[in-house]
């Protein structure tokens, strides 16, 4: 792997790149990205590697300046580290040599777009604790704890240098606009407004932000799903292709009594008696009763491409009812000038007079809400186009 050809453009590579597109069908961004990571976990082996030993040869390297640049000889020794330890335990599974190429061949591509034959210490941590092997939680651990100052806190930067890090696994598949483009900003700052801007977040606070499941960071909790769905039976028939017991994920409907879609049919868009592709769904990755699975995991589980889906059918009915509300408002306030100024007030007309302020009260309120609601749409607009003005800008370059 002396050769630069060799280090960026591995067969095997290029191979396994090719055959991600035939998951391009599976509509939902979240999943398509996830489960082509998970493919390329799996090839890599990095689904046999404990988060725990990747942090042990990450200091066994002394690797512990993460500013500083990594040449590819140094990447190789320990990837070697690695996959040395890998085959101990999984004998017939690795192929060190192939394994190493293979890795650093992903490594390079996703880091080192520029090509200079360098990656930065931390790109190498958190590209390789993002696809090993540990409990989602653990591994958010893990990625702040590599990030964190020497107090356990992080401030802006440091949290802007991980979810850069990070969201370069999903931008080198192709599959970065959906989690906000490359701009990490927003999610920094959503971040730090939760911890009402204070300069340093904890790994707790840290964590309890990412339960959130924020837009940029998506793919990753989908990732440990897709992983668990993996070997889950559902005692439970596909409403469509009749698959039964539903192996995978399991789709349950909220709307339509006992109606299951397994995940092939869920993620091609099919459905049946009259069911709704936007009606509400509930995700099963482990096979368990829905009883159970509600106590245990009392949000988790809907979509998380869900709210993105209901956020431009928001806008829109949003739109429409600020609209009525406002022509309904200003009919209210013209007709009583339009009555005679003179005319008496009888007792029934005052009874309907105060129903009617009453009802103008909720509707104020009312639009006070969709007020408020619609200034927040108008800032993610704002977002949404000062990225793609910076998008505009790096093409015209
Ligand atoms: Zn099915």
């Amino acid at each position: 792997h002396e050769t630069q050809t060799t280090c960026w453009d591995h067969p095997k590579m290029t191979d396994l790149f090719q055959s991600l597109a035939d998951l391009n069908n599976v509509r939902f961004s979240a999943y398509r990205t996830a489960i082509k990571i998970r493919r390329l976990q799996k090839a890599l082996c990095l689904d046999l590697l404990d988060l725990n030993t990747t942090s042990e040869v990450f200091k066994q390297h002394k690797l512990s300046q993460n500013d500083q640049l990594i040449g590819v000889q140094d990447v190789i020794g320990c990837l070697t580290t690695i996959y040395s330890g890998l085959e101990e335990k999984h004998k017939d599974m690795v192929n060190v040599p192939l394994c190493v190429d293979m890795c650093l061949n992903w490594l390079l591509n996703v880091y080192d777009s520029g090509r200079t034959g360098k990656i930065r210490v931390q790109s190498l941590k958190i590209g390789l604790m993002s696809l090993s092997k540990g409990l989602l939680e653990e591994k958010y651990r893990y990625l702040f704890k590599e990030v964190a100052g020497p107090t356990e806190m992080c401030d802006q930067r440091q949290l802007g240098l991980l979810l850069h890090d990070a969201i370069q696994i999903p931008r080198q598949l192709g599959e970065v606009a959906a989690f906000g483009g490359s701009n990490i900003e927003p999610s920094v700052r959503s971040c730090f407004q939760q911890n009402h801007n204070k300069p340093e977040i904890t790994v707790k606070q840290f964590i309890d932000w990412m339960r959130l499941e924020p837009q940029s960071m998506v793919w990753l909790p989908v990732l440990h799903r897709v992983a668990a769905a993996e070997t889950a039976k559902h005692q439970a028939k596909c409403n469509i292709c009749k698959e039964c017991p539903i192996v995978g994920f399991r789709y349950r409907s909220l709307k339509h009594f006992n109606y299951d879609v397994c995940q092939s049919c869920f993620f091609s868009g099919r459905t049946a008696k009259g069911h709704k592709l936007h009606y509400p769904m509930v995700e099963y990755c482990i096979p368990v009763s829905t009883k159970k699975y509600f106590a245990k995991h009392p949000r988790l589980g809907y979509l998380p491409v869900q709210t993105v889906l209901e956020g431009d059918n928001l806008e829109t009915s949003l739109q429409i009812e600020y609209e009525q509300l406002k022509e309904q408002h200003l009919r209210r306030g013209i007709n009583p000038l339009a009555s005679p100024p003179d005319c008496v007030v009888s007792p029934q007309h005052a009874s309907e007079d105060a129903e009617l302020i009453a009802e103008a009260k909720l509707l104020r309120q009312h639009k006070g809400r969709l007020e408020a609601r619609m200034q927040i749409l108008e800032d993610h607009n704002k977002q949404l186009e000062s990225q793609l003005h910076r998008l505009r800008q790096l093409l015209e370059q």
